[in-house]
């Protein structure tokens, strides 16, 4: 069942963007920023605190770069949140996860209230097969051929990268399953929840898929962004937004009207920070339940058979 949200000052729904960094510049997606501030659309945008050491899976700029981090402080300051996606862009050891988070801190003032597991990253926390039990945990093993099993470490207090301690002292919310859906709270009712199976991560929440512009357009399209409106739902899409939005000559043109179209309408348009706090007063205090968590994953596993989300 979704639940019914009574949204602050009269809003009928909520939408937000946590923005992973993968990729990102000032260059590639700075004007995209200014356009959603312009609309009146705040969201998070993930940063990696410090620069890596070794060759990136996936680069792009972190903290350590003086420009970067000039803009993404400006950004801080224009009312979006950032967030977290990992101490930089390879995996970390539990030394320099720490140095992460204090670095985070030092630069934007406090702990990161949101994560996102990056690509990859061993002290990813309670990731791969980790983030499923039972019988929803052999389907994805045999659905990703067991490539996912025990490689992420995070959460095992043997292994150099963990850090599950830190996680639990330091930071609020941590994403989990990514749906197709732009409704993301009609997949994840109970979101923001806490999962006692896996007591180092506070809260967990869930999200939209669109991990490119193509697929970010697809779910907020006119018909998806009416519906939203009318369930009363609430969307944290789930994004990169250094992946197509901005083309040579400008934004994607149907990104800009489905953004335009979307912020005259009458939305909630905050930071997923504050989206979840809200949502986590609203519904007080909630430890998942073994069916309920049953539910969720077996909806995440449909979808990632369908469209092969996050
Ligand atoms: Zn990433």
């Amino acid at each position: 069942m979704i639940p019914t949200i009574k949204w602050p000052g009269g809003k009928s729904f909520a939408f937000t963007i946590f923005d992973d960094t993968d990729l990102s510049t000032v260059a590639n997606t700075q004007a995209i920023y200014s356009f959603l501030y312009d609309l009146g659309l705040l969201t998070t945008k993930s940063v990696w605190p410090t620069r890596g050491r070794d060759i990136p899976r996936i680069g792009g700029a972190t903290c350590e770069d003086y420009d970067y981090l000039a803009w993404v402080e400006s950004l801080q300051a224009r009312g979006f949140e950032i967030g977290y996606h990992c101490a930089t862009y390879h995996s970390s050891r539990r030394n320099e996860t720490a140095r992460g988070l204090d670095r985070f801190k030092g630069l934007f003032g406090q702990y990161p209230s949101t994560m996102a597991n990056h690509t990859g990253c061993q002290e990813s926390i309670y990731w791969g097969s980790a983030r499923l039990q039972g019988a929803n945990r052999l389907i994805y093993n045999l659905l990703t051929r067991y490539r996912h099993h025990q490689r992420y470490l995070g959460h095992v207090q043997q292994s150099e990268f963990f850090w599950g301690d830190l996680c639990r002292e330091r930071v609020r919310y941590v994403r989990n399953f990514v749906y197709a859906d732009i409704n993301t709270l009609r997949n994840c009712p109970i979101m923001p929840y806490h999962d006692p199976e896996r007591p180092f991560v506070n809260y967990w929440f869930a999200s939209s898929e669109g991990p490119n512009c193509d697929a970010f357009n697809k779910c907020v399209s006119e018909k998806n962004q009416d519906r939203l409106e009318s369930e009363g739902g609430a969307c944290i899409m789930y994004t990169h937004l250094a992946c197509g939005f901005q083309e040579q000559y400008g934004l994607n043109k149907r990104f800009r009207s489905l953004m335009g179209r979307l912020s005259k309408m009458n939305g909630w348009f905050v930071p997923v920070e504050r989206l979840l706090d809200y949502l986590l007063e609203a519904h007080n205090y909630h430890e998942i339940t073994s069916s309920q968590r049953a539910r969720i994953e077996r909806r995440w596993l449909r979808d990632k058979m369908i469209v092969g989300p996050s």
